[in-house]
């Protein structure tokens, strides 16, 4: 078996790339385990965001739903039937 193209096992130089959290140039190495983000917490930060998102969304829709429901019933109580 030939040895590899140097070219295909070459390492490509390493690129920069802003933190997706704090837009902090970070390196794109596999040494940095937060990768894309700068740190920890920024990784975390951002996790957090979308948990937070997701939780906020799901409990306001079905508080919505129970709002409209219990709004239409107090309508239809108060509403004079004469
Ligand atoms: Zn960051």
């Amino acid at each position: 078996m030939p040895p590899a193209n140097p070219n295909d096992s070459a390492p490509r130089a390493p690129s920069e790339l802003p933190c997706p959290q704090c837009r902090t140039r970070v390196v794109w190495s596999s040494e940095n385990a937060y990768r894309p983000f700068c740190s920890r917490r920024c990784q975390l930060l951002d996790l957090g965001a979308w948990a937070d998102e997701s939780h906020r969304i799901g409990g306001e829709s079905a508080m919505d739903e129970a709002d409209i429901d219990a709004m239409l019933r107090e309508a239809d109580r108060d509403a004079p039937l004469s």
